[in-house]
């Protein structure tokens, strides 16, 4: 097995179950504020005693409850706002980046996914290794910190019959056309990919990647963390016990990740607490340790217009639906309460004006300028795929809130921008 015992031990304890009904049932009479008040109070004490478990708090009654109760939405949001306000102030941030979607080759077939292709058949396409680096070049030319790197598992990206000899060598050419640019990259699925392709121990693959100029790592493809819904969605993918072993090995390697939920499909309020409180239990972990752990939580809309039809179907929607998503944008906000300073919406997924509401509902976070994107635009998404800087900056502007460019790991960035 390419993961370490020691993850895959860690995460099988960290991995949290859906809350029973009944752990919610002392606190679904609760008035808002006192629920948000006891929420507050549970992630202190957590906080406070290093030992303390998760399941013998009451958070997962209080994420159930919370979570179940979306329809006091003035409440929800200036909750959420005000957890904002107190944690990171009234700055909304974003990053100047550059999408690489290497390539939509894929051997696996997850049932939401319009983006992977197989083979030669049509729309499939696998960027020459020349095409990148000449737009890292130009992304760094026009004030871009980082390089965001995702890609289908593609049994062909290989170099001398290795997959990490390939990444490596990938990583090494964008550093030398882009020198210094951050290099967020590689999902744990993607990672995973590399280490069982190449029958490599995933700390290897973690080391020679880093070595090579990984600077972070995306936490997408953990879709929502409770495998009942993973059978659903995405059958073939790594198991949610998985997903948080290769998390724990890319933290315990000093690596960053971001923590990302995709909801609004077949997820119950259940399945979004066991979620939410795994990336808690993570978080506390890498905290404990003294390791980066999560930078962000990002809130992935599920969009459905041009998904496999069966689960299109049953869904029953195309677009996500932006009441919703906002409602759960705080609830997440108030949830991941202290140990999740940045929040931010995906304005691809919901557009920009709706994203731009998201950061009254608690995010404090724009995400990046992106320039290109492809999976979530492939799926149907009408948010666009490139923002610019001034863009982003009105949006904040708008709102009366100060707008700051940031670093991939939430410094201050120093280029300038139009
Ligand atoms: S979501 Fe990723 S792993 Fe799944 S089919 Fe699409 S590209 Fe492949």
């Amino acid at each position: 097995m390419s993961l370490s015992p020691e993850a895959w031990e860690d995460a099988g304890t960290l991995l949290q179950p859906p809350p029973l009904p009944e752990r919610a049932g002392p606190f679904r009479g609760l008035p808002l504020s006192s629920l948000v008040a006891s929420l507050d109070a549970a992630h202190t004490k957590l906080a406070g005693d290093g030992s303390a478990s998760l399941q013998q708090s009451d958070l997962p009654g209080l994420a159930l409850a919370l979570l179940e109760r979306g329809g006091e939405r003035e409440q929800l949001r200036s909750a959420a706002d005000a957890l904002r306000r107190s944690l990171v102030g009234d700055g909304v941030t974003f990053v100047v980046n550059r999408n690489l979607n290497t390539s939509n080759h894929c051997v696996l077939r997850c049932h939401f996914c319009a983006f992977r292709r197989d083979g030669d058949t049509p729309g499939a396409y696998r960027l020459p290794l020349q095409e990148l680096e000449g737009r890292a070049a130009e992304a760094q030319r026009v004030g871009a910190t980082e390089l965001c790197l995702q890609a289908g598992l593609d049994p062909e990206a290989q170099l001398g019959g290795s997959h990490l000899a390939f990444a490596v060598d990938l990583l090494l050419r964008l550093r030398q056309a882009a020198p210094g640019i951050h290099l967020h990259a590689f999902s744990p699925q993607e990672l995973l990919f590399i280490a069982e392709r190449d029958g490599l121990p995933l700390d290897r693959v973690l080391v020679e990647l880093q070595a090579a100029g990984l600077g972070s790592v995306p936490g997408t493809a953990a879709e929502v963390l409770s495998d009942p819904v993973r059978r659903l969605i995405c059958p073939e993918k790594l198991s949610a016990r998985a997903w948080v072993a290769v998390i724990l090995q890319v933290h315990r390697q000093r690596l960053a990740t971001t923590a990302t939920l995709m909801a609004g499909h077949l997820e119950s309020a259940a399945d979004r607490a066991a979620h939410l409180l795994t990336l808690v239990a993570v978080q506390q972990d890498a905290h404990r340790r003294g390791l980066p752990g999560f930078s962000e939580f990002v809130l992935l809309p599920f969009v459905g217009a041009a998904a496999p039809a069966p689960l299109r179907r049953k869904v029953g929607r195309d677009q996500p639906d932006p009441a919703a998503m906002l409602a759960l944008t705080a609830q997440c906000r108030l949830l991941l309460g202290s140990w999740f300073v940045h929040h931010q919406p995906s304005w691809v997924k919901l557009t920009l004006p709706v994203a731009a509401e998201a950061l009254r509902w608690g995010c404090d976070d724009l995400g990046g300028t992106l320039m290109e994107e492809h999976i979530t635009t492939m799926a149907g998404a009408l948010g666009g795929t490139r923002q610019t800087p001034a863009t982003l900056r009105a949006a904040a502007a708008r709102l009366g809130r100060p707008a700051l460019q940031r670093t991939t790991l939430y410094g201050r960035a120093e280029t300038a921008n139009p």
